[in-house]
């Protein structure tokens, strides 16, 4: 087992009305879509995905909804958060793509990170963000930096952006785009990653897809986040899987397990 770095948060970042990202000064050299484990002692330890990297400082954005999330967004600088990793199959960054990210909740943070590298290898993205609300979206803002990107938003109550679901983007760029270089990328809820597998199934387009499970260990020895009927193990096969494995992973938008392995239904 890695142990942990009890590595001092250097800023925190609030990002909108909830979520907050914690930087540390330390090179991770992760990949996006990668996740780190982190721990606080007498609470929990769980997987948080890199939203930043640049080689120099990483971060992690957290929404609080839970013990240990609560407690990460209460920190301040100077404050040690138990951090092991990078862990996990990422996705991949190729030049010469039209990349066309789909995010939502802290989706945008590993989409926007893989978004910043591929457009540094030279590739084209079209960068999808869906919320509940205007308030709740994220890297919006960072991501309008990034050359060759264009930012597309939709929001459930149409407070910014189109007015429904981020995968009606999906459907229309699908439409609009037809060039055999187009590679989807998705992070976000589970039903809507489902939808945007079976679009790219519908539309016979490349996909790469965060498969999230609970996860314990973190490097594949627990065999917690094991999903069926393939058996293969998210927090090292994945969480990024291709558009061939989600297709074979029969639970995908159906269930998915609880920390004492129960099956929760979608
Ligand atoms: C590979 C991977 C990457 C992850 N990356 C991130 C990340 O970048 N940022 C982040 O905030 N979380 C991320 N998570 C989720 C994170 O690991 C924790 O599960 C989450 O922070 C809740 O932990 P908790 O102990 O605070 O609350 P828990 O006690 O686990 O959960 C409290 C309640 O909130 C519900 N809940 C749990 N997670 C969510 C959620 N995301 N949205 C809404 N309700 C939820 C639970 O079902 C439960 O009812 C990731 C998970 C995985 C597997």
């Amino acid at each position: 087992m890695d142990s942990p770095l009890l590595l001092p948060i250097a800023r925190v970042q609030p990002e909108n009305a909830q979520a907050k990202t914690l930087y540390f000064d330390h090179a991770l050299h992760s990949q996006p879509g990668q996740f780190v484990m982190a721990w606080l002692p007498g609470i929990d330890q769980k997987p948080f995905s890199v939203a930043y990297d640049n080689g120099r400082e990483f971060g992690f954005t957290v929404f609080p909804v839970g013990p240990l999330s609560q407690a990460l967004v209460s920190l301040q600088p100077g404050d040690r958060v138990g951090i092991t990793g990078p862990y996990g199959h990422p996705f991949s960054v190729k030049k010469d793509r039209h990349y066309i990210t789909i995010g939502g909740g802290y989706g945008a943070g590993p989409l926007a990170l893989l978004a910043e590298r591929a457009a540094a290898a030279g590739a084209q993205v079209d960068f999808c963000l869906g919320a509940k609300t205007e308030g709740l979206l994220l890297f919006a803002q960072r991501v309008k930096t990034v050359p060759n990107l264009r930012v597309h938003i939709a929001t459930d109550d149409g407070s910014l952006g189109r007015r429904g679901y981020v995968t009606e983007i999906l459907e229309e760029l699908l439409l609009e785009t037809g060039a055999q270089t187009r590679l989807i990328a998705a992070c976000g809820p589970e039903l809507m990653e489902k939808k945007v597998l079976d679009l790219c199934n519908e539309h016979d387009v490349e996909c790469e897809i965060s498969l999230e499970r609970y996860t314990k260990c973190g490097f594949g020895v627990c065999g917690q986040c094991c999903v069926d009927p393939l058996g293969i193990r998210m927090c090292v096969e994945g969480p990024v899987v291709d558009r061939e494995t989600a297709n074979r992973i029969s639970e995908f938008g159906a269930y998915h397990r609880d920390k004492s392995g129960t099956k929760i239904r979608y």
